[in-house]
Parts: structure tokens; C-alpha cells; sequence
């Protein structure tokens, strides 16, 4: 599978189009656990992301350019801690596949496993701390030893898809070690984190963008 900056035009505005189905669903779960505005915040980051992106030339925009666009535009839109968190990712994942005119499979591959570690190199998180991390790290884990092990783009993206609904999953018996959370103590526990769960649907779209484009 090739994919151009075009296709990422398209997987944006998947992504956003995700996340602002589910805007009142993490601003809930952030105003368990948090200040409430996680759904907006995601929701305003990636519109402006995919917005962003959409307005670039594609036949002039090589894909890092794209990946590079979408983390000023998020920087740029988001207030809270998700802005920098995902601003890195999106830079980080323009390094991956940097002076690339487009992308393979692997190219891509690498490009997610850059998100992942983009995120946990910002905010200093590891696993088992109920954040975003929660989500990323694992999906990124899977897919990764898929491919080592043969497995096709798809393939890899639905373990990953799936890593990342069970370790959202996973953040519910969590207590906090990071962000607003991490002040709340043991009143935390029984509520899924909301970056960990925005982190679950934005790796789905991916998925879906993966599916759609492997025809
Ligand atoms: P804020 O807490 O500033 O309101 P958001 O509501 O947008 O920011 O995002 C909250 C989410 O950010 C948390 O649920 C958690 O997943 C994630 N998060 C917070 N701090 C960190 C960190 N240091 N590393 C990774 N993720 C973090
Ligand atoms: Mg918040």
C-alpha cells in the first residue's frame, strides 16, 4: 500500500470527524476525573489538524509536511495537556518519514510507533500511570511485533486497535501518577482515563483509514 499526502488529507479529517462524534463522551469522562474539557480540546485540536492539512497542496506537501502542519495546527488550537502531547507526536511521526515524497507500508508503520513514543517522551509517562500512554504504548508494542513477525499493515493495525481498547480499558482499575488525575488519589479508580480513551478512538480511525485503503 502506498500512501500519499492526499491519503493523510483523508486520515485527518477521519480522525476528526471520530473524535467530534465522541466530544461529549470524553468531556465526560474528563469531568470524572479531570476539568471536563477533553472532548473539546480533541475536538478543537483535531479539526484544526485535519483543516490544516486539507488546505495543503498535495502535490507540493510531501507527507512529513503534513505530519509537521497537523502538529502546529494542534499546538495552536489546544490549551490543555493534550496540545503538546499530540503536537510532539505529529512532529515526531513527520522525523519518521522525513524526505519521503510518500509512504509504505513499513514507512507508516513507523510513523505510528513515532507517535507513541513522541507521547511518552513529552509527558514523561510510562504505562501503568493511567494516561494517554496507556493506550498508545501498547497499540504501538503490537503492531510493531506483528510486523516483525510478518504480519500485514492490516493485521498490525487491528492488534494495535485492539491493544488500545484493552489498555483504555486497563486505566479504570488505575490510580494516577500523571496530569490533573494524579491529585485525586484512590477517587480515581473506577473511571477510564479520557486521554487513554480519545488515544483508543484516534488509533481506531487509523485502523479504519488502514482497512479503507487496503481496499
Ligand atoms: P488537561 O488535563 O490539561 O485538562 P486534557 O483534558 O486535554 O488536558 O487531557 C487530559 C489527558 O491528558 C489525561 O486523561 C491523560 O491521558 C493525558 N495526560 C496528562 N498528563 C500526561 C502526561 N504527563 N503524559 C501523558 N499523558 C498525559
Ligand atoms: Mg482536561
Amino acid at each position: 500500500m502506498v500512501i500519499t499526502t492526499k491519503d493523510l488529507q483523508r486520515l485527518f479529517a477521519l480522525i476528526a470527524e471520530d473524535i467530534s462524534a465522541q466530544r461529549g463522551h470524553l468531556c465526560e469522562l474528563d469531568g470524572a476525573i479531570g476539568d471536563g474539557d477533553h472532548g473539546l480540546a480533541m475536538d478543537a485540536g483535531c479539526e484544526a489538524a485535519a483543516k490544516a492539512v486539507a488546505a495543503l497542496d498535495p502535490a507540493q506537501a510531501a507527507p512529513t509536511t503534513a505530519f509537521n502542519t497537523a502538529a502546529k495546527a494542534f499546538l495552536n488550537a489546544v490549551g490543555a495537556s493534550s496540545g503538546p502531547l499530540y503536537a510532539t507526536a505529529f512532529m515526531r511521526a513527520g522525523a519518521a518519514v522525513k524526505d519521503r515524497p510518500e509512504l509504505g507500508d513499513e514507512e507508516f508503520l513507523r510513523a505510528f510507533a513515532a507517535m507513541a513514543q513522541g507521547i511518552e517522551e513529552r509527558g514523561k509517562a510510562e504505562p501503568g500511570e493511567k494516561t494517554m500512554v496507556d493506550a498508545w504504548r501498547p497499540a504501538a508494542d503490537a503492531a510493531l511485533e506483528a510486523w516483525a513477525s510478518g504480519a500485514s499493515l492490516r493485521e498490525c493495525f487491528d492488534l494495535a486497535e485492539r491493544a488500545a481498547r484493552l489498555g483504555c480499558e486497563a486505566t479504570r482499575d488505575m490510580t494516577a501518577a500523571k496530569g490533573r488525575a494524579s491529585r485525586l488519589g484512590d477517587r480515581v479508580i473506577g473511571h477510564i482515563d479520557p486521554g487513554a480513551a480519545s488515544a483508543a478512538i484516534v488509533i481506531a480511525s487509523i485502523t479504519n483509514f488502514v482497512r479503507g485503503a487496503d481496499g
